[in-house]
């Protein structure tokens, strides 16, 4: 979500006669947006910051956004007293205001900083300027925030209570960045099956995506276990538009840690969904996320965990330390596990999920996968995109035209190698 918040503030600068750059060296203004969800992320923006204060003349104007701005304004004034701009995730659309307030202080010779961290009434959505499509896979944001209150969770408290965008305002979106070339979209919320912008929830919202010419292939992302619904699973199954991968995160698989991190549902809930949508697509490629170590974590609880993945046979997964976020529920509890034992569990955990996504991988292996590509390599003829299942998918051309030829198109792949991460393959010419 950060990165479509990014280039939604690219969009708004646009406005005002900005362009990005991808050199550094030539902005003007310098926006970091990152990440608040752990602690190693946030830590990024102080060493960024230093380094841009420390490289950089003459001195740009500088902004912090989304997530840490939002939770962290007084440290970041104290830590780099020289941020000109805090803007939190629900207010960057007032970003050119901020801009010129600064540059207004300038001019009167008393440069301050200017914040705006607020929960406004009005939805950033219907103010930011139309969307415009810059990848064949486009992000689109349809629901944010969270009132589900995980014990060691930031969201609620930076991106605030649940919202969805309405119905209409997707589809026009979405839309547009299909008129652009565009022809995967990613749904994206921190809840994104929690969608209630359409009578009948996400299912209903896909189902109506669907219908839009030229939208070849629908993803969502972050899906909660207990907003999977009865219409979302049999979605899976009916929508061929729909691809078959799912990132349904579960965090542990032992109910005593799931009660203590208020996940409000347990392993076999969980094991139940997983069920249901394998009845309507076996091949489903599922990924999930852990959280190793958080506070009361015990070895019973940790090898429930690791049961767990053998039970379901992920594709892929992320998994993390735990790690105490300020103003979180879990940060208090004093039976903090102690990092040499998150470094040894998350060590065991990963050894299995990485096994696990190198089994799920070589199983295409001979198969013909159709490959969206959506990148191109560095060197001449490479070119790379994704299959259904999510996976990396690169291509050596004969050719260094070909690239030309099939990057943006989805184009059948015969795959001859299969390693943890990626897939290789040869173009199937007759597929075209
Ligand atoms: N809404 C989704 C998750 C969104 S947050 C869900 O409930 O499943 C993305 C992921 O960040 C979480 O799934 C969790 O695994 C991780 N995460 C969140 N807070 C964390 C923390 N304090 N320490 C480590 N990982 C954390
Ligand atoms: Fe965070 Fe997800 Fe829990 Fe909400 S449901 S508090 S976003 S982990």
């Amino acid at each position: 979500m950060n990165v479509y918040d990014s280039t939604r503030m690219e969009d708004v600068m646009k406005q005002d006669g900005y362009v990005s750059t991808s050199n550094i060296s030539d902005a003007d203004l310098v926006v970091l947006n990152p990440c608040h969800i752990r602690e190693k992320a946030a830590e990024k923006l102080y060493s960024e910051l230093g380094r841009l204060q420390r490289d950089k003349t003459p001195k740009p104007m500088i902004a912090v956004a989304g997530c840490v701005a939002q939770a962290e304004q007084e440290e970041i004034a104290r830590r780099a007293p020289y941020v000109d701009i805090i803007v939190g995730p629900q207010s960057y659309h007032r970003l050119p205001k901020l801009v010129a307030d600064i540059e207004a202080s300038k001019v009167k010779g008393d440069r301050k900083r200017s914040i705006d961290i607020d929960f406004p009434l009005e939805s950033k959505f219907d103010l930011l300027p139309p969307v415009q499509a810059r990848s064949v896979s486009a992000f689109l944001t349809i629901q944010e925030g969270c009132d589900k209150f995980c014990s060691f969770c930031v969201v609620p408290y930076t991106r605030g209570a649940e919202f969805s965008r309405p119905v209409d305002s997707v589809l026009q979106e979405a839309k547009k960045l299909m008129g652009d070339g565009a022809s995967e979209v990613t749904l994206l919320g921190q809840n994104v099956n929690a969608y209630s912008g359409d009578t009948k929830g996400l299912a209903g919202l896909i189902r109506k995506l669907s219908q839009i010419r030229g939208l070849e292939r629908i993803r969502y992302t972050t899906s909660h276990p207990r907003d999977m619904d009865k219409e979302l699973i049999a979605a899976h199954g009916e929508i061929t538009q729909l691809m078959p991968y799912l990132h349904l995160p579960i965090q542990s698989g032992s109910d005593d840690l799931l009660k203590k991190m208020n996940r409000q549902h347990t392993a076999e809930d969980y094991l139940k969904v997983i069920e249901a949508v394998r009845d309507v697509r076996p091949d489903i490629a599922l990924s999930s996320d852990f959280i190793i170590g958080h506070p009361g974590e015990s070895e019973r609880d940790f090898e429930q965990t690791l049961q767990l993945i053998e039970t379901v046979g992920f594709a892929q997964a992320y998994s993390f330390k735990y790690s105490p976020r300020p103003g979180t529920p879990a940060s208090t509890i004093s039976e903090q596990v102690p990092e040499d034992i998150k470094s040894v569990r998350l060590e065991i955990l990963q050894n299995l999920l990485n096994k696990q996504q190198r089994e799920f991988n070589t199983r295409f292996l001979g198969q013909s996968v159709p490959v969206l590509f959506d990148r191109k390599g560095k060197l001449p003829g490479q070119i790379a995109g994704r299959s259904p299942h999510m996976q990396a998918v690169h291509v050596n051309c004969k050719e260094s035209e070909e690239v030309d030829k099939y990057f943006g198109r989805t184009v059948n792949v015969r795959i001859t190698g299969a390693f943890r991460k990626s897939l290789t393959g040869t173009i199937e010419h007759t597929a075209l």
